[in-house]
Parts: C-alpha cells; sequence; structure tokens
C-alpha cells in the first residue's frame, strides 16, 4: 500500500498533463452542495491514517505541483509511536517468525497461511504469506488482535524490539505546518481506526466517529468536515453518525464521482507501487470500470 515519492510524483505531473483540474475535497463538495457547474476532470488526493511520511516526502511534492489533498488521520494516535496491528503482525512474521512456536502466539495459529513442506513452520514470510494472514485475522475484532499482540509482546520480549520497518505517525507540529500551507485539510479516520462494522456497542461506535470529530477540532484541525471508513467498512447506523458529523465521506470503493454521487459514500482510486510504479501501470489503474 505504498507509493514511492517517485511514483507519487509521476501520478501528479502525469494527472495534470492530461488536463486534471486539482482540488480540495471541501471545494467540490461545496460545489456539488450547490448544484454549481463541477470541473470536467476535477481530482481531489487524500491519504488514510495520518503517517509521518506523508510530510516527509507527500507534502514537498503537493508543493511543488500546487495541489491541495486531504490527510485521514487516527485521532488517538497523532503524535504516538503506535503501530496499526497489521503492522504489528507483519513485523512479527517477518522479523520474529521464530517465536511463532511460543505458548503465548497459540492465539495466531488458526489464521497462519500453510508454509510450503520444504520451509519450517516458523521461517519468515513472505509479504504476500503475512498479507492472507493479515486478511484472515481481519474476521477478529480490532481491539481483541490488538490485546493478543499486547499480550504477546509481555510474554515474549524480543518481540518489544522496535520494528526496523516501523511507519512513524505524524506529529502536531508536522500537522500545524501542513494547515498552515493552506494546501493540506484534515479529516477524521476514527479515534483507533476499529472497523465499525465490528463495532456492535452504540457508545463505541459514536466514541469512534464523534469522538474523532472533537479530538481533530480540539487538536485545532479546524475544518474537520469529511471522514474516512477504516477499511471501507460501512454500516447503516455508523453512517448514520457519520452523517450527523461531517458533510461527507469517503469508502475504499474504486471509481469516480459526479455532480449525482452520494457524497457519503465517495469513491476513490487507490494508488501504490503494486499499481501504479509506471505510467502504463497507473493509466490502467485509472481506465478501470
Ligand atoms: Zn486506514
Amino acid at each position: 500500500m505504498i507509493a514511492t515519492p517517485e511514483s507519487l510524483d509521476m501520478h501528479l505531473g502525469l494527472l495534470r498533463r492530461l488536463g486534471a483540474e486539482f482540488v480540495s475535497m471541501d471545494t467540490w463538495l461545496d460545489s456539488q452542495r450547490k448544484n454549481k457547474m463541477l470541473p470536467r476532470f476535477a481530482v481531489a488526493v487524500t491519504f488514510d491514517d495520518g503517517w509521518q511520511d506523508n510530510y516527509e516526502y507527500a507534502f514537498p511534492l503537493l508543493k511543488k505541483h500546487r495541489v491541495p489533498a486531504t490527510i485521514f488521520l487516527v485521532s488517538k494516535r497523532i503524535n504516538t509511536s503506535w503501530q496499526f496491528w497489521p503492522e504489528q503482525v507483519l513485523d512479527l512474521l517477518i522479523n520474529h517468525a521464530h517465536q511463532l512456536d511460543q505458548e503465548a502466539l497459540q492465539w495466531l495459529r488458526p489464521y497462519l497461511v500453510d508454509m510450503p513442506a520444504n520451509k519450517g513452520s516458523s521461517s519468515p514470510y513472505t509479504i504476500l504469506q503475512a498479507d492472507s494472514v493479515i486478511n484472515r485475522l481481519k474476521a477478529l475484532d480490532d481491539h481483541i488482535i490488538e490485546v493478543h499482540l499486547e499480550l504477546s509482546r509481555n510474554s515474549i520480549p524480543a518481540l518489544i524490539q522496535a520494528n526496523p520497518n516501523a511507519r512513524p505517525l505524524l506529529n502536531k507540529h508536522e500537522l500545524d505546518t501542513m494547515l498552515t500551507s493552506g494546501l493540506v485539510t484534515f479529516g477524521a479516520h476514527t479515534r483507533h481506526h476499529y472497523r465499525l462494522n465490528h463495532l456492535a456497542d452504540p457508545i463505541d461506535l459514536e466514541n469512534e466517529i464523534a469522538g474523532s470529530h472533537k479530538d481533530l477540532e480540539e487538536l485545532g484541525l479546524k475544518p474537520v468536515s469529511i471522514f474516512c471508513y477504516p477499511n471501507g467498512n460501512i454500516t447503516s447506523n455508523g453512517e448514520q453518525l457519520v452523517q450527523k458529523h461531517f458533510t461527507a465521506a469517503c469508502t475504499t470503493e474504486r471509481g469516480w464521482n459526479k455532480a449525482l454521487s452520494n457524497p457519503l459514500g465517495l469513491r476513490r482510486f487507490n494508488f501504490h507501487d503494486g499499481n501504479g510504479s509506471t505510467p502504463l501501470n497507473f493509466l490502467a489503474t485509472l481506465g478501470k470500470p
């Protein structure tokens, strides 16, 4: 899910050459709401989760190309060295696979993939294998996975070692700098990145949706008008709450948005180096129905 700075630079340059008009989501949504004429080929850029590399690598490119963007933040993870559970699982399977036989990791066993017979059950996973384990784990609630991981770390000291591939999250200074530039606005991506379809308790749902809006406003990151569903999971209760606190919401569904599109179910194209590292790949992804 990562794009190199070179790829992002190419994407922005290529879109501009193709005639794209870069707009902020708020501008486009405002025109849509007021039934104003929308640009024929408008592009709004978004980034999910609030990684520090958005500031380090993407922000200079946004300035270079004069492109506005919206970054969706996980409000309780700002200013922390938190790692999302998929990152923790990736680290575990790639850097600590020899620990998988330990009792404290027994909870993970039903979700592991079968390794080839010539490889031991505790040899390092490839990214693709780790990715299937992560997908299987999505059957569990995010919070349950976090608790399991926490307990495993407490029992296996080696797991506490710093992950060499850890991606830090944005801090307040970086957020303020980007906001002051006028190019970047922020939206909410819940408080803890819990998938809404796994939150049965209405109090938890309210906490994640309304709470993230409140947190970002309190951090002075106004206006906070757009929400982004973790993992793209929408529920009707979730959507109702989102509508109460936000004017629009992004999904992970691929596609273009039009004048009559539902602003609470906005589509996007998800670019990473797996589908956009060359101009041809990029255009092929953009051209998919
Ligand atoms: Zn996310």
